[in-house]
């Protein structure tokens, strides 16, 4: 079940990455306004910037498990989660067609800024993605691929008392059709479970991943494991190791290890994260920005 959309309307722009067996470009898509004037109904058109993500022509193999992704954000709707407009095939090529968000991916721009990181601007990172993620929980829907290259920033945060605002991008081609090697290239993101039968993949993943998650963000994006070779990440897996905790946002530290359980069953529900979250904000109250909506504060 998705939104179908014709090839004419959208035009390809200039190229932003390459990812998972895709290509993504910047692009408009041309939506037609209906117009009510004195009984009249006009036209207009209107472009639209949005994001290609185009899967490679090669990869034609795996269109259904692609499309499968595209149905599965189509059935979402949380102000911390991408918005899918459509899909659209032209030619050969499968495209899904999303919003822009503007800053791009979390862990550049943690590289970038990394000086002016507070320990408030990353709490209310990882409270927006457990509520993204605790949304999801609620609906039974599996993202399958946290970590922090699929979080976009749409407001950086980083003057003014309002605060960084993300989102949780799509997770790209199911792991299912990943070949062992490149599941272990994404240890410590992938749980331990999905190393050797993807079908244990299941909420409980997406567990560990936010946890993996947390652990960058404290480090200001630093990519965890990035010098290890492929038989060291296996071996870490293989030997129940857990990442350093860091040191600096202690509280976030002991989420972390709780979520990067190996036993999936022992992870928290993201329900009982968020309220970790709002209570290490009660106790710290420096940390909260001032313009939070109360909302997101209860
Ligand atoms: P994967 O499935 O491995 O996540 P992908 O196809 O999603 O692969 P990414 O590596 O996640 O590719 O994204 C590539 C780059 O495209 C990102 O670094 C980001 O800068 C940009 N990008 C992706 N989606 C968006 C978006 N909605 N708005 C702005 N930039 C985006
Ligand atoms: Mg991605």
């Amino acid at each position: 079940s998705f939104h179908r959309i014709p090839k004419e309307e959208i035009t390809q722009l200039e190229h932003l990455g390459r990812g998972t067996r895709t290509n993504i470009y910047a692009g408009t898509l041309s939506c037609r306004e209906e117009e009510e004037d004195g009984g009249n109904v006009q036209y207009s058109t209107r472009e639209m910037r949005v994001v290609l993500k185009i899967l490679d022509s090669a990869h034609r193999d795996i269109s259904l498990p692609f499309f499968e992704t595209a149905s599965m954000m189509r059935q979402v709707c949380h102000k911390h989660i991408v918005l899918l407009h459509g899909v659209c095939v032209r030619n050969l090529e499968n495209i899904m067609v999303e919003e822009v968000v503007e800053f791009g991916a979390l862990d550049l721009f943690m590289h970038r800024k990394s000086e002016h990181l507070s320990t408030a601007w990353k709490f209310l990172v990882a409270k927006q993605l457990a509520s993204a993620l605790s949304y999801l929980e609620d609906k039974n829907l599996v993202h399958g691929n946290v970590c922090t290259k699929n979080i976009l920033l749409a407001r950086q945060g980083l003057d003014g008392d309002s605060g960084p605002f993300i989102k949780l991008s799509d997770p790209g081609v199911p792991i299912t059709v990943l070949s062992r090697e490149e599941r272990v290239e994404r240890i410590p993101w992938i749980a331990p479970e999905c190393m050797d039968d993807t079908k244990n993949l299941s909420i409980a993943t997406d567990k560990w991943g936010f946890g993996t998650t947390l652990w960058s963000v404290c480090y200001n994006g630093e990519l965890p494991l990035k010098d290890r070779s492929l038989a060291e990440k296996e071996r870490f897996y293989e030997a129940h190791c857990k990442m350093t905790p860091p040191v600096c946002c202690k509280e976030l530290a002991e989420l972390m290890q709780q979520c990067m359980n190996y036993n999936p069953p022992e992870r928290p529900f993201f329900r009982a994260i968020m309220r970790d979250i709002n209570r290490l904000q009660e106790q710290n109250p420096d940390i909260v920005y001032e313009d939070q909506p109360r909302a997101e504060i209860d």
